[in-house]
């Protein structure tokens, strides 16, 4: 072993320092298993100080690092450097406070989002940001993502619900970002730090905003028989001054995979499903419940369907959130696409993406947080038929850039990675980027944090096709 790693090991306990080619596969991808490569080693730190010692340890000797949560970046975010170090932040997974009178909660990088909402719980109050991967992926990598959910719509990203966040700086120096208190002096360097994907800094401990739990819930089910018919139908309950805390959609291949997986008892045959949720007081709830009838009956939906109970609710919620895997079972591989339109372009981008779809001779599944015009086109493929690996990729740039074409953006909540580096430039100028590059220096001037991301131009990683190294273990599957 070379002396810069024995220092290391010197550092973390045995079956916290992994260098073994055995220990180091199931960290080698995120969920973008396009992307592989093999770190140097794997620290899995227990403290903010274990943090800081891996991180000076990276500067003192220049190598690269990644921080990673669960791993469940789509944009090969968490992938880990070549050769670098990687930083695994599940073992920082404790609840250190909960404060149900000031509506706040720190929490450790690596607690699960779910388990907030499931700690605030008692007290009437929960976490609204919910990535449809809520049961798996940590806080941390949800900061760094700034990732959102069905119910950003109503309540905004993870960014509108971080107040403050304990940061190691590149160099090893620990900063505080934010406070308690909504109201803050000077720039919002927590702001700049929430989305910024690791490549600022690592988050040891994050405070959090609860909300009071919604009173009563209003779930519609609309089906529809045109993908286009649905989309105009968001741009038409938010013209009409509705604000729901979800909108989302699914088209017929997302609706066949989800009923596959969870028997949601969705309307098989239906082109599109648009699932709208009102949220509050109960009085308030059930007048915008008779307007949104109006609405969706006006848009053309051939069915409709209000979940009557809290069984029924959760059901057709258990389809929507079981839709992205449940993709697996048509397909062997598929790449999971994530870009935005202005709302009211919803229709035509996914009429456009219909007609891309033939193009290519590739099957597009389409499962949506509608609301906020996030849209996620999975497009899917074989990786053994030689050149389909690199059509889909294909189709999913053009994908990006008729979003930004329409007024939108390159991603809505799953960020750059390595995987849309190179679609930077359809959105932003050489002096944006610059202007990022200049911050990021600043901070990390021999770009050690999460080396090869976000910024175009950066060596690419490996390519191969197939399972994740978890799936090939068999400690993971798409079942
Ligand atoms: C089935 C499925 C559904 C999904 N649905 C959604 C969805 O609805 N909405 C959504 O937004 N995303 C979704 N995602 C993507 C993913 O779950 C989110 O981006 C999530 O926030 C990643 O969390 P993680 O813990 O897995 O982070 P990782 O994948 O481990 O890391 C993600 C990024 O965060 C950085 N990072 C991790 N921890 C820290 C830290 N403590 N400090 C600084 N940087 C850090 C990493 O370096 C990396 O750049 C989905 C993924 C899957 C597989």
């Amino acid at each position: 072993m070379n002396p810069a790693l024995s220092e290391l090991e010197r550092l973390f306990p045995p079956g916290r320092f992994l260098v073994k080619p055995g220990e180091l596969a199931p960290y080698e991808s995120d969920a973008l298993t396009a992307f592989r490569a093999r770190p140097l080693a794997v620290v899995l730190p227990e403290s903010h100080e274990e943090v800081v010692a891996a991180v000076r340890w990276c500067a003192k000797h220049q190598i690269p690092y990644v921080a990673r949560g669960s791993g469940t970046s789509l944009s090969g975010g968490s992938l880990p450097i070549d050769g670098g170090l990687l930083i695994g932040l599940n073992r920082m997974n404790k609840l250190l406070r909960l404060d149900a009178k000031e509506r706040l909660a720190v929490v450790q990088p690596g607690f699960i989002n779910l388990q907030v909402s499931n700690a605030a719980a008692p007290y009437g109050l929960y976490y609204a940001p919910d990535p449809s991967s809520q049961p798996v992926s940590t806080i941390g990598g949800n900061l760094a993502f700034n990732s959102g959910g069905a119910h950003c719509l109503k309540y905004g990203m993870t960014s509108n619900h971080v107040l403050a966040a304990r940061v190691v700086l590149p160099d090893g120096e620990t900063i505080e970002l934010g406070s308690e208190s909504l109201e803050n002096t000077g720039p919002d360097w927590l702001g700049l730090f929430v989305g910024s994907e690791g490549l600022l800094g690592i988050a040891t401990e994050i405070t959090l905003r609860l909300l009071p739990k919604p009173e009563t819930y209003h779930t519609v089910l609309a089906a529809y028989d045109s993908l286009e018919k649905a989309g105009e139908a968001v741009a038409a309950v938010v013209a009409s001054g509705l604000l729901p805390g979800a909108m989302e959609i699914m088209d017929s291949l997302a609706i066949e995979a989800a009923e596959a997986a969870v028997k949601a008892g969705y309307p098989l045959e239906a082109r599109a499903l648009l699932i709208v949720e009102l949220e509050g007081e109960t009085p308030q709830v059930e007048a915008e419940a008779q307007y949104l009838e109006e609405v969706i009956q006006k848009s053309g939906a051939y069915e409709v369907r209000v979940a009557q109970n809290a069984d029924e609710r959760m059901k057709i919620w258990k389809g929507r959130k079981a839709a992205f895997s449940a993709v697996g079972r048509l397909s062997p591989d598929y790449i999971v696409q994530d870009g935005v339109v202005p709302r009211s372009r919803l229709g035509q981008a996914l009429a456009e993406i219909e007609q891309l779809s033939a193009r290519y001779g590739l099957r597009v599944a389409n499962v949506f947080h509608a609301g906020d015009g996030n849209l996620h086109p999975l497009i899917l493929y074989n990786g053994r038929v030689e050149g389909e690996l690199q059509r889909a990729e294909e189709l999913a740039g053009e994908i990006l850039k008729l979003c930004v074409a329409l007024g939108g953006s390159i991603t809505g909540e799953h960020g750059v990675g390595m995987e849309k580096k190179s679609y930077m430039t359809e959105m932003f100028s050489e002096d944006d980027l610059d202007a990022m590059q200049r911050i990021r220096q600043a901070l990390d001037p021999w770009a050690l944090s999460n080396r090869g991301k976000m910024f175009p131009g950066e060596a690419p990683a490996l390519r191969f096709h197939g399972a994740h190294p978890l799936e090939k273990a068999g400690v993971i599957s798409r079942e």
